[in-house]
């Protein structure tokens, strides 16, 4: 077997020196236990707190420790009644070409529904975060303006396509042209700029006649504050990430933090921070929403394939800058 650990942690941008790739004999499983083969890795931004040790909502990766991740993985041998060879499973066995489990955590997952990869996309965790976020804490009503970054990833094409469900106007925000035609074109949105435009506050403005109702915020930096003027009374703001951030080596205080809390008290503001986890109640009714409008053409989602557990690192540092068109995976062994 491969695996990818943590090598050291990053100051600032991850380089490929934080990540070591090591061969292993892979593991027997015991009385219990099953031994699962990875299918797919997701690479997703939360890898990057993992990383580090600064305080977060969850533990980190002990330096010399694997990298963690979501897969989809196959048991190929199973000592626990639970599983049988041969079996599907979404798990958290991280970078690396075969794990042991015990079962507890594992999720079949039917190969006849969807395409597995979904599993750890739009079906799964990336497309819980958008859906729950969007309608627990954005709340958007049919008319409202709502907008989001990072429109073409696995979080925000979601996200836009959901306000349309909802009957609001989506705004997409991306980098580059060809990520936001596909964010119109494709996903439907009735509009997408480029967050790299130095007019990027003055087009957002043009786009959003009527102001912005729900800024789901993914990226925080300049789309931040070409959005916040734009903010009507009663906006509703989930805090879901902040990508342009994930890389500071040090914290600033905002220039205009006075400014900013005049606004959230004047405008009636809500900003509110959420892990997709705190909404775990809710699995349910996305898998049923979400699997219908997939189903009916509602909500496209596009794959962004890196073939090899040996180029994990590489498409990790590509999917913090943008280099992922669509939602990040890596093809770690065959279907
Ligand atoms: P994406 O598939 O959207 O990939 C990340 C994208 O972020 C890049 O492709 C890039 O797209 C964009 N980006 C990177 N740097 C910047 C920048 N400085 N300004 C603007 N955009 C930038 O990833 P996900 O959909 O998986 O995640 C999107 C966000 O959601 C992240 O912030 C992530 O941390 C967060 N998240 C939060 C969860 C939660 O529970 N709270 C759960 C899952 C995700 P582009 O080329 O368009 O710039």
């Amino acid at each position: 077997g491969k695996r990818v650990i943590l090598a050291s942690r990053p100051h600032g941008e991850p380089t490929a020196a934080n990540f070591k790739i090591e061969d292993y004999a892979p593991p027997v499983p015991g009385d219990g236990q099953v031994l699962l083969r990875t299918i797919w890795l997701s690479l997703d931004p939360y890898m990057r707190g993992r990383m580090a040790d600064g305080p977060s909502y969850a533990a980190p990766v002990p330096v010399g420790g694997v990298m963690e991740g979501g897969t989809v993985s196959e048991v190929i041998a199973s000592n626990n009644p639970g599983f049988a060879k041969g079996d599907i499973v979404l798990s958290r066995a991280g970078w690396q070409t075969h794990a042991l489990s015990d079962g507890k955590g594992l999720a079949k997952i039917d190969p006849k529904i969807a395409p597995v990869s979904t599993a750890v996309g739009v079906l799964g965790m990336p497309g819980m975060t958008a859906y729950t976020g969007l309608l627990e804490i954005g709340k958007p009503q049919a008319g409202e303006t709502v907008v989001v970054a990072a429109a073409s990833g696995a979080v925000g094409s979601a996200v836009g396509q959901i306000a349309k469900i909802k009957g609001a106007r989506a705004v997409g925000i991306a980098g580059g042209k060809d990520k936001c035609a596909y964010v119109k074109n494709e996903l439907g949105f009735d509009d997408c700029l480029d967050h790299r435009d130095p007019n990027l506050a003055a087009k957002l403005k043009e786009a959003c006649p009527k102001g912005i109702d729900v800024y789901f915020e993914n990226v925080g930096g300049a789309v931040f504050d070409a959005v916040f003027p734009l903010l009507n009374a009663f906006a509703r703001i989930p805090v879901c990430g902040l990508i342009a951030h994930y890389n500071d080596t040090e914290a600033h205080a905002p220039k205009w933090a006075g400014a900013m809390m005049r606004n959230i008290l004047t405008k009636r503001l809500t900003f509110r921070g959420f892990i997709v986890s705190d909404f775990a109640a809710m699995h349910g009714d996305f898998l049923r929403d979400m699997s219908q409008w997939v189903r009916e053409g509602k909500v496209k989602h596009k794959e962004f394939v890196t073939e090899g557990l040996d180029r994990a690192p590489e498409a990790f540092m590509g999917l913090l800058k943008g280099a992922n068109f669509g939602k990040q995976l890596v093809r770690v062994g065959p279907d």
